[in-house]
């Protein structure tokens, strides 16, 4: 069971953590938790803070820490772990401050102390309320990183070294582990990226052998669209783990793609569960998905892409014109996020906000080139099985808007169909999907 800042941000929320835990003891879960409230962010300013103005300054952190500390009357906590803690990251701040450095290796040791902290007081908290558990750091759990310290992988060795860590341990004791940190092979603390604990939960799960994993949020679930521009959008029931990932790219309410792969390969669902809401029944992301009705699960959109259109007539029946030009792209270190070719020409979409002046110039040497900027592009996450159907209302919804579409990818993945259109439309004709997808036939 993974729960996330928001989930522990005072000590309300760790009494509803409390009660949630207490229900599911007779399963024998594993807490995995991230750092209390915005305590990263906090971090990561007390660090630039020292290099700038070399200033140590924690108080917010302590206050916060602190002060759930005394509310909850974890007195002798304090003394022994966490205020030890703080010492240590104090010290680190001034040899910060003095060397005017925040290397990433420095860096990822920084933020490690928002995990570090938030396990021990939930230990000794979960402890005060009659549940023995024990605070644990993932890397003395077998969570080996590579170095790359700020966006780490894991080692394929940790599908080893975790389940013979955990497996040797009693049953009758709660076990609470730091989310979103490890160790490299020289020791070196290490972190997976932010929003990173998601992956030390489904990485435990999937080498531990898991019956589930449950991502505790703040949200019901994998929702049917971003509700701030679809009012009616809800939660989706079920998902699988191919369309997850695929929404994960288009939108950030989600798990990150790197999360799921874990329980994907080991097959372990992941049940995403809103924290403030536990009733809710939240979302289950699976293999198979089967028994539904509607052929769409969710529908995302981004802004922001540009559209390169380029055409040559050298290209007809020639060979390795395309990686001549992807070439180009790859030179200027720019990603391509979807393609569409005919005979003599091409059409890519970028989506940053990259400057295209030198690229254009270059192009023009082998083809007429025209960069478009203010694209959107939606995506509908589904069962590509039912395509034509999904693509016949698509169609109708954009021609009765007046909007054209200009580019269309389907087929390189089977959850997954794009479509491109000026973004000043979009929201509309997301809404408009939505509302006959999920509201109209309900
Ligand atoms: N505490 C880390 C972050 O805020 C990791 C996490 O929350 O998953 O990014
Ligand atoms: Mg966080």
């Amino acid at each position: 069971m993974k729960f996330g800042g928001s989930s522990l941000a005072n000590t309300g929320r760790f009494h509803s953590v409390a009660e949630i835990v207490r229900t599911q003891l007779h399963h024998r879960p594993v807490l995995v938790l991230s750092a209390i409230g915005d305590t990263t962010d906090l971090l990561l300013e007390a660090g630039e803070e020292a290099i700038k103005n070399g200033v140590v300054d924690i108080e917010r952190i302590e206050k916060l820490h602190l002060g759930i500390i005394a509310e909850m009357k974890l007195n002798d906590a304090v003394s022994t772990e966490i205020k030890p803690l703080l010492e240590e990251l104090k010290s680190l701040l001034t040899g910060i401050s003095l060397i005017k450095e925040l290397t990433a290796r420095t860096r990822a040791y920084l933020v490690s102390f928002g995990e570090r902290l938030s396990v021990r007081i939930a230990a000794a908290y979960f402890s005060s309320i009659g549940i023995k558990a024990q605070a644990a750091d993932a890397w003395d759990m077998g969570f080996l990183s590579d170095s790359n310290f700020t966006y780490a992988e894991l080692k394929d060795e940790s599908w080893e070294l975790i389940p013979n860590k955990f497996l040797s341990l009693g049953d009758n004791i709660l076990q609470i582990v730091t989310g979103f940190i490890a160790k490299d092979e020289n020791g070196n603390i290490t972190t997976l990226g932010r929003g990173g604990s998601d992956l030390t939960a489904t990485m435990l799960a999937a080498a531990c052998g898991a019956r589930e994993v449950q991502v505790w949020k703040d949200v019901d679930g994998i929702l049917s669209a971003d509700p701030r521009i679809v009012k009616n959008a809800l939660p989706v029931k079920i998902i699988t783990y191919e369309e997850a990932i695929a929404l994960a790219y288009f939108s950030d309410q989600v798990l990150h793609p790197r999360a799921i792969q874990p329980c994907r390969k080991a097959k372990i669902p992941i049940l995403v569960k809103n924290s403030y809401n536990p009733q809710a029944s939240g979302t289950r992301i699976v293999m198979t998905a089967d028994g539904k009705t509607n052929p769409i699960k969710a529908i995302a959109f981004r802004k922001n892409a540009t559209l390169v259109d380029m055409v040559s007539y050298r290209m007809h029946g020639q060979y390795g014109f395309l990686a001549e030009l992807f070439s180009y792209f790859a030179r200027h270190c720019m990603s391509i996020d979807m393609v569409a070719t005919s005979e003599v020409s091409v059409s890519i979409l970028l989506d940053m906000n990259y400057d295209l002046s030198v690229i254009k110039e270059e192009l023009s040497r082998i083809a007429s080139v025209s960069i478009s900027p203010g694209k959107a592009i939606v995506a509908i996450i589904g069962d590509i099985g039912r395509s034509s159907e999904i693509l016949s209302h698509s169609l109708r919804i954009c021609e009765h808007l007046g909007v054209q579409i200009q580019m269309i990818s389907q087929g390189g993945s089977k959850v997954n169909l794009n479509f491109i259109m000026d973004v000043d439309k979009v929201e509309e004709v997301v809404e408009k999907l939505h509302r006959d997808f999920f509201e109209d036939s309900k």
